[in-house]
Formats: structure tokens, sequence, C-alpha cells
């Protein structure tokens, strides 16, 4: 039975550094412990929220009166499993996987360098950037159904993969295996160093914040631009601010609240709408 831990705060576990207090904490180390906190959840009939590293997600100030599940070490793993094909746990490190397969001179997953998080949201946010996304490397997910608690494992195609979402709602992702190419290590590591040099604006960034808030609504109109056309650019409310690096992100400047960050989101939504007509749809997850 995972040792329940209270009085943890979501602002330690995401990367806005913002959010509440959670009813019960768990960090199952294997699946036996993972079915526990579920029935947890269940028997006092408590929502659950699966966290990876925090990445993508704004939490409410007033906290989460569920019991939230962060995979634990028996899901932390990467390990080659025969010459091309990778099997990862849900609560490695996609940054991992990247320098583990530059490592083994594997290339496919050099579009992750630089996105962080875990395997595990990766996969539930269908992570990637505009020409490849995670879904293109997969081969099949585990996943625990939290309703029927049956571990199934469903390959790429039986999974409805689409942009920045995976139709994985009600499951708890156990694991994937996926498929690489066997290149020289230094092909991989050139290709990984031009990724991270696409990135290097992100530093402009120096802030916390949980990535793109909005999706792009086309390669056309991606949602900074069209955030930045009307001149929203280092608007603050409160604590939170749209970056003047990038239109499509909010920052915490320092003690920002969840309110303040809601409240930007709806200016950028109401501004974009007014001047474009263009409805932004939400890339963050908000609990
Ligand atoms: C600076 C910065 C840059 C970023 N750049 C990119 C980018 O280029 N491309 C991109 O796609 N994303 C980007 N992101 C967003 C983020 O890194 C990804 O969405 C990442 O995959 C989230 O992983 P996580 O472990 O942090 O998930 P979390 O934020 O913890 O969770 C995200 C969602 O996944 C669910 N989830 C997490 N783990 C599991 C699991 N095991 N089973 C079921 N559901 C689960 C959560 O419930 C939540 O709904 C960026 C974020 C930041 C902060």
């Amino acid at each position: 039975m995972p040792k329940p831990k209270k009085e943890k705060l979501l602002a330690d576990h995401t990367s806005l550094k913002i959010g509440g207090p959670v009813f019960c904490w768990t960090e199952p180390k294997d699946i036996d412990e993972l079915l526990d906190s579920v029935s947890i959840a269940r028997s006092r009939k408590k929502s659950i929220l699966i966290i990876g590293r925090g990445c993508n997600i704004l939490a409410p100030d007033n906290g989460f009166d569920g019991v939230v599940i962060k995979l634990g070490p028996g899901f932390d793993y990467i390990e080659r499993e025969g010459s091309e094909i990778v099997k990862l746990g849900a609560g490695s490190s996609i940054q991992d996987l990247v320098a583990r397969a530059s490592q083994w001179g594997l290339g496919g997953c050099e579009f992750l360098a630089g996105i962080p998080g875990s395997a595990g949201g990766a996969i539930f946010m269908n992570a990637g950037i505009r020409e490849k996304e995670i879904k293109d490397i997969i081969l099949e997910v585990e996943a625990l159904d939290m309703e029927e608690g049956s571990v199934m494992s469903l390959k790429r195609q039986e999974i409805y993969f689409g942009y920045r979402s995976s139709g994985l709602d009600g499951m708890c992702i156990l694991g994937a295996r996926i498929k690489l190419n066997k290149d020289k290590n230094s092909a991989v590591e050139k290709r990984i160093e031009d990724f991270i040099k696409r990135r290097e604006w992100m530093r402009g960034l120096g802030l916390p914040s949980a990535g793109s808030v909005f999706k792009n609504p086309n390669d056309k109109n991606p949602a900074g631009r069209l955030i930045e056309a009307c001149d929203l650019k280092g608007w603050r409310i409160g604590g939170a601010e749209i970056s003047n690096a990038h239109a499509n992100f909010i920052v915490n400047k320092g003690g920002a609240s969840s309110k303040d960050v809601l409240g930007l989101i709806d200016l950028a939504r109401k501004s974009v709408k007014e001047k474009f007509g263009i409805d932004l749809e939400l890339e963050i997850k908000i609990i």
C-alpha cells in the first residue's frame, strides 16, 4: 500500500510553480501500489489526477481535493529491446530518452530534445514539434484503465492521437515501446544540437512557464503571432505575464496565482477573437 503523503503543494510539482495543497499525494512504485492508489480514490469518492513533471499543467490556487498519482521508481526505466526498439516507463524523463538514444546510436527521437516532461505526459499530450510528434515513433502503449482496473496494451493504430492529444483520458499510461533507427552517433548528436538551437529563444523566457498555452489554430496562424498582433506581449496581471520572448507563453514573474494566469488566458482569447474571429483552443491542461 503506498503511503499517502499529505500537505503537498502542486506549486512544487508544476513548472509554472502555481497550485495549492492536495487531499492525498501518492507515488506508487509499481502496478500493485498504483492499483491501491486508484482504490483509495474510489473508496473515498475522490477524483484522480495523474501528474508527470507538471510541465503542461495550470493547477488551482485552492489545490486539488482528490488523489494525485505521480508514478514512482518502478516506472522510471529506459531499456533497449532488440537493436532498434526501446521500452520506456511512463515516469522516465523525455530528456533522458533523447540522451540515451544518442549514446546507443539510435535516431528518430531527436525532435524531443529540449521538451521537458515525462514519457507518460508526452504520450498523453502527443508532445512534439510542427514536423513530428511522439505518436510517430510509438509502437504500443501499456496503460491501466482506471475505471475497469485492467491493464491493456494498445497498438498505435488503436489510439486516437491528435494535435497535442491522445484520447487516453481515464487511462494511466504505464509505459511504451518505441521504434528508433540505427544511425551514427555523430549524426544523431548533430540533429539534437540542431533541434536545441531552434529552441534558443526559450532562454529569453528565463522564468517558470507551462509551455505553449494555446494550440496553433493552423500553420499560417500560430497562436503566438495572433496574440502578439493584439499587442499583448508583456501584458501583466498580478504576477503573471504574457512573455516578451513568445506571446504564446505565460510566465510566472513571482507570486503569480492561477487566477492571474486565467485572467491572461481570457484576455488573449477575447482579443484574438475580436481582432481575427479565431477561437483559441487551450493546449495546457487546467486542473
Ligand atoms: C519551456 C517548455 C517548453 C515546452 N515545449 C514543448 C514543445 O515544444 N512541444 C510540446 O509538445 N510540449 C512542450 N511543452 C509542454 C510539455 O513539456 C509537454 O506537454 C510534456 O510532454 C508534458 O509532460 P509532463 O510529464 O510534464 O506532463 P504533465 O504536465 O504532468 O501532464 C500533462 C497531462 O498529461 C497527463 N499525464 C501525465 N502523465 C500521465 C500518465 N502517466 N498517464 C496518463 N496521463 C498522464 C496529465 O494528467 C495531464 O493531463 C513545453 C513545456 C515547457 C515548460
